[in-house]
């Protein structure tokens, strides 16, 4: 397959690549951004037009005198987001300004291997491509539900992704779609979705709580995702909230995860149907073999006494870790995200309740707290994100 490496040349071409991401632009708005003369300007727009990256566009209503240059990005790129999940996959087919022109999502356990798990998200890739949406690929992001060596492109001993410790993923991705790679964590390519279409797009310093399967943290400082120093900042599931509590998948005791999060709760709706807590939740189990996060909520919904405590008290110890987070971090914005924000108004009262009780008030003044509106769109949108961030870059 052939390798499309179209990058830009310097960095003034990725200043014009990432402009024109938004939009279309004339010269003149360009010029004005980009802070390059009029002739140095033409040169680099001529460059990018040369290379298939962007392309003439008309001409802009005039500011007085002559009529300046539309440009916009080549309406042939593609860029393509994969966000694997615990139990799903979903993929994107983007244009170059990441409008989303196809998806498609399909049930898939992560424990089944990565191998497994790439070639279907391939054949889904090639399903959206089948329709027309993307001759070529200039750039993919790949999301994945664990701790990633962003550096090396690989998870790295991911609890609840048996078989992925190691696994070239970025690699094995770049390979098979003939373009560059990135792969991220789950969280942070939700929070770049947050960043680019969300509720986060004028917040350039903002944290997203994902609450699904597990619980993490996608920190935005500035405008761009933290990772720390080997890529596990914001692996807010394992802090402690209690010495005495539940084990854990990563092997401790008493984690955030271990008492909310999507298993954890459908290990808590079991034990309130067997035991008779909940009518609402056994009269549900009489027809299923197992219970899930998306049960408690319907039932919490219902009024089911016993749902809404396990919806209150998970949504009191993420206030508690968040609450810390807030005061460590001071950021203008928190979203909480993922499946099991499906639990809505009642889980986010309760976080908002303990947050602004434990949090200073310099901190908490000016700081909302909201569920995210993108549902399940915001990791492979992210995932192009990050993509494109990469793609338009002289990196
Ligand atoms: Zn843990």
């Amino acid at each position: 397959m052939k390798r499309l490496t179209v990058r830009p040349e310097n960095r003034h071409q990725a200043a014009l690549l990432r402009l024109l991401r938004d939009g279309e632009r004339s010269r003149a708005e360009l010029g004005d951004v980009v802070r390059l003369s009029r002739s140095k300007l033409a040169v680099e727009v001529d460059r990018l037009v040369a290379l298939g990256l962007a392309e003439q566009s008309g001409l802009a209503a005039s500011r007085g005198g002559r009529r300046s240059g539309l440009v916009r990005l080549s309406p042939r790129l593609r860029f393509v987001g994969i966000d694997v999940g615990a139990t799903s996959i979903d993929v994107a087919v983007t244009g170059g300004d990441l409008e989303v022109l196809g998806t498609a999502s399909e049930p898939c356990d992560v424990r089944q291997g990565p191998a497994a798990v790439l070639d279907r998200a391939m054949e889904m890739v090639a399903k959206l491509r089948a329709q027309g949406l993307a001759e070529e690929v200039h750039g993919v992001g790949v999301g994945v539900p664990g701790p990633v060596s962003f550096r090396d492109g690989v998870p790295v001993a991911p609890p609840i992704m048996p078989g992925w410790d190691r696994f070239p993923v970025r690699e094995a991705v770049s390979q098979e779609l003939g373009c560059p790679a990135l792969v991220d964590n789950d969280v942070n390519i939700m929070a770049l979705g947050e960043l680019h279409a969300g509720l986060a797009r004028q917040v350039a310093d903002f944290l997203l709580i994902k609450i699904g399967t597990g619980v993490g943290c996608g920190i935005v400082v500035d405008g761009n995702i933290y990772r720390g120093v080997s890529g596990s900042a914001g692996d807010i599931g394992h802090i402690r909230v209690d010495d005495f509590g539940p084990a854990c998948a990563c092997g401790n005791t008493g984690c955030l995860e271990a008492y909310f999060g999507g298993a954890a709760l459908a290990r808590d709706a079991l034990a309130a149907a067997r035991g008779g807590q909940s009518p609402y939740l056994a009269e549900r189990l009489e027809t299923r073999e197992t219970l899930t996060a998306a049960d408690v909520g319907e039932a919490a919904a219902a009024g089911d006494a016993a749902a809404v405590r396990l919806v209150r008290e998970g949504g009191r110890r993420v206030g508690l870790v968040l609450a810390g987070l807030v005061s460590f971090f001071n950021p203008g914005l928190v979203i909480i995200a993922g499946g099991v924000a499906g639990l809505g108004h009642t889980l986010l009262a309760e976080i908002r309740s303990v947050v602004y009780r434990r949090s200073l008030p310099l901190a908490t003044g000016n700081l909302p707290i909201v569920l995210s509106e993108l549902g399940g769109t915001a990791g492979v949108v992210g995932a192009t994100r990050l993509i494109s961030d990469h793609v338009f870059s002289v990196d």
